[in-house]
């Protein structure tokens, strides 16, 4: 049951939570986590990919994931 862990560790390698917004660790722009638009990341963030970005919606899927696995 290890492997549930990772894509947590993998979401938080490129966003961090601070307080009700999520930030990007590459360019440090900031979401609030009840935006419903994709993410915003500098036009330099190497971050940046073509398809549109939705941190804490991979946040919400990732711990209701873990949820349903009884890992709460
Ligand atoms: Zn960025």
């Amino acid at each position: 049951m290890s492997v549930p862990y990772l894509p947590l560790e993998a979401w938080n390698k490129r966003w961090a939570l601070d307080g009700a917004q999520v930030r990007c660790k590459l360019c440090g722009h900031v979401q609030d986590l009840t935006q419903a638009g994709a993410f915003c990341h500098a036009l330099s963030c190497k971050a940046r990919t073509l398809e549109a970005q939705y941190p804490s919606h991979e946040l919400a899927a990732l711990l209701q994931q873990k949820i349903q696995l009884g890992l709460f």
